[in-house]
């Protein structure tokens, strides 16, 4: 496995190969993100993983400087899943000159749930995906594969967007979410956790799947489901910033007809103590 830290040395790298299967990361990996290798590799004739801690998505008072950085153990881990290049470039080689031309999702799916909370999020994260898109696909002639986690459901509905919108010549792909024993989705963010916390964290998967099956049982009211799981876990000790039902299609409210299995998601963000976790379940 070659890892490469430079634009020119990845160009290099990928001149040979027509056809790269990528997967963006901000690293510090997991079975998660392995999962996503995995189904990357049989999409291309070269495997190609980006770990790029990318500074545009964080707000002011996040954890940017705080993320975990482990690129020795992520590339240990990378070599031993059958990925073949690693693009880690350092924020003066990906961004040498401010970073001032944005890509800005649509307002109905770039401000609504993350965006809501998380104001600029998914500007930073599309221009970020773009321009390693661009990095890792110019020279190719073959088809061009990214794979995205479900985990960060809004995000990869935003990728998708971009990429269709922009005629962008690159076949998205969905994994699933990989999941801890207990539920509990994987996370470079769980690390924050105590043992305290980490023992009431699958509490947000199992909140939203209760959410889900109520309304899949016939709780149309969207506004007393969300009360009704906000509730559970705030009064377990948590800050809930959403729980909600969403149509998958645009993530819009459904209406009370469109309460059906296969078209639905629940998705839910909350704080615990310090740290903010995502989950998501399709219904
Ligand atoms: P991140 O390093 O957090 O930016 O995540 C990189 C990619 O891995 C994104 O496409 C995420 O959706 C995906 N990912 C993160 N955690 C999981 C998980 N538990 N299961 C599946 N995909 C994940």
């Amino acid at each position: 496995m070659l890892v490469v830290h430079t634009l020119a040395d990845l160009q290099r790298a990928l001149a040979p190969f027509d056809s790269p299967a990528f997967v963006p990361t901000m690293g510090n990996l997991h079975k998660g993100h392995l999962a996503l290798v995995r189904m990357a590799k049989p999409l291309g004739d070269v495997t190609v993983a980006s770990i790029f801690v990318n500074r545009l998505q964080f707000l002011p008072h996040e954890d940017f400087d705080t993320y975990p950085r482990t690129l020795q153990a992520d590339c240990d881990h990378l070599a031993a899943t059958g990925c073949d290049v690693v693009f880690a470039p350092s924020e003066k080689e990906l961004y040498p000159q401010p970073q001032t031309f944005k890509v800005h999702a649509p307002s109905a799916l770039g401000d609504i749930l993350e965006g809501h909370f998380r104001p600029g999020f998914f500007t930073g994260v599309a221009t970020v995906v773009m321009k390693l898109f661009q990095c890792v696909f110019s020279q190719a002639k073959g088809p061009r594969h990214a794979v995205f986690g479900k985990k960060d459901y809004q995000q990869l509905m935003v990728i998708r967007q971009m990429v269709e919108q922009f005629a962008l010549p690159v076949t998205v792909h969905g994994a699933d979410i990989e999941r801890a024993e207990d539920g509990l989705a994987l996370s470079s963010r769980n690390m924050y956790l105590s043992a305290q916390e980490r023992a009431e964290a699958m509490q947000l998967s199992t909140a939203l799947r209760a959410l889900g099956a109520a309304a899949l049982a016939g709780e149309h009211n969207l506004a007393a489901l969300e009360a009704t799981a906000m509730h559970h876990l705030a009064q377990r000790g948590w800050q809930p910033d959403y729980l909600t039902i969403r149509r998958r299609v645009d993530l819009q409210p459904p209406e009370p007809h469109q309460f059906r299995a296969g078209e639905l998601v629940a998705l839910g963000a909350a704080k615990l103590g310090k740290t903010r976790l995502i989950d998501n379940w399709e219904l």
